[in-house]
C-alpha cells in the first residue's frame, strides 16, 4: 500500500510546527510497512485531484493567509471533486478558515474561501490563546495549542469536530471546536496535532486507505510515547 499526501501551501501555512502533522502520518505510516508520498504545491503550482489520499493545510498569520486565498481559489474544484470522492482533509487555524466561506479579518478586505465546509469566520476582539482538550463523539479525546482571534459559526448541516473541554475552539462561546463533513476535518488545534493525537491519526490514515484500498485495519503500535504526551497536555492549564 501506499499513503499520498499532499501539504497546501507548506512554506507560508506553517505556524506552531503544524508541518509536523505531516511527519507523523509519514512516520505511523511507514511504521507500518506502508510507503509514503508527500508533494507540497505552493503559490501557482498545480494539483491532481485524483492523485492524494490526504490534503493537509496549516495556519498562518492573517499576512500568509492574504497570501494564499486567492490562490487557493484555483484549486476549488478540484478540491471539492476530492472531497466528494472521499478523499481525507485536515486543515488547521488559518487553512480552516480558508476551508469555509469566508475569513473577515479585522483589518482589510474579506477573504473568500472555497466553501468547502458550510462555516464563517469573523476576526473578534480578544485573542484565544492557550491549551485545548476537545472531547470526540467517541468520547475521545483531543489535545492541541490555539491561537486565533479569528470566530468560526457552523452552518446547520456541518458538526462540529468535537466538544471543548477546556479552551476557546472555534469561537469562545458555543462550547465547539472544529467543523467534521464526510472525510473532511477542521480544527484551531496546532501544536503539532497529531505528534500527540495518536488516535486521529490514524483514523485520517484508515479512512485514506481505506478508500483507495478497501477495509484497512492498522497494525497498532507500541504508543507509550504519544499517550504520555496526549495525557500530559490534557493536565495544562488553559
Ligand atoms: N489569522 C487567523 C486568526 O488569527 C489564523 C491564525 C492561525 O492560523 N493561527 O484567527
Amino acid at each position: 500500500m501506499k499513503l499520498h499526501i499532499c501539504h497546501l501551501y507548506a512554506r507560508l501555512l506553517n505556524i506552531y510546527g503544524d508541518r509536523g502533522n505531516i511527519i507523523a502520518l509519514t512516520q505511523r505510516a511507514s511504521w507500518r510497512g506502508i510507503e509514503v508520498e508527500v508533494r507540497a504545491p505552493g503559490l501557482a503550482e498545480n494539483l491532481d485531484p485524483s492523485w492524494a489520499d490526504i490534503y493537509f493545510v496549516g495556519g498562518g498569520q492573517d499576512k500568509q493567509q492574504i497570501m494564499i486565498a486567492e490562490d487557493l481559489q484555483r484549486h476549488a474544484d478540484n478540491l471539492k471533486i476530492a472531497a466528494n470522492d472521499g478523499a481525507v482533509m485536515l486543515a488547521v487555524c488559518g487553512g480552516y478558515q480558508l476551508f469555509g466561506h469566508y475569513y473577515k479579518p479585522h483589518q482589510g478586505s474579506e477573504l473568500k474561501g472555497i466553501s468547502l465546509m458550510d462555516a464563517y469566520t469573523v476576526a473578534g476582539d480578544r485573542r484565544m490563546i492557550g491549551n485545548v482538550t476537545v472531547e470526540l463523539p467517541d468520547k475521545s479525546t483531543l489535545v492541541g495549542f490555539e491561537n486565533h482571534s479569528g470566530k468560526t459559526f457552523l452552518g446547520k448541516g456541518l458538526s462540529p469536530l468535537g466538544k471543548v473541554l477546556k479552551g476557546n475552539g472555534n469561537n469562545g462561546e458555543d462550547a465547539f471546536e472544529g467543523a467534521h463533513y464526510k472525510n473532511i476535518y477542521g480544527t484551531y488545534l496546532h501544536g503539532s496535532l497529531l505528534p500527540k493525537n495518536p488516535h486521529f491519526a490514524d483514523q485520517l490514515i484508515t479512512e485514506a486507505l481505506t478508500r483507495r484500498y478497501g477495509a484497512v485495519k492498522l497494525e497498532p503500535l507500541d504508543d507509550e510515547i504519544e499517550s504520555k504526551a496526549h495525557d500530559k497536555a490534557r493536565l495544562l492549564k488553559a
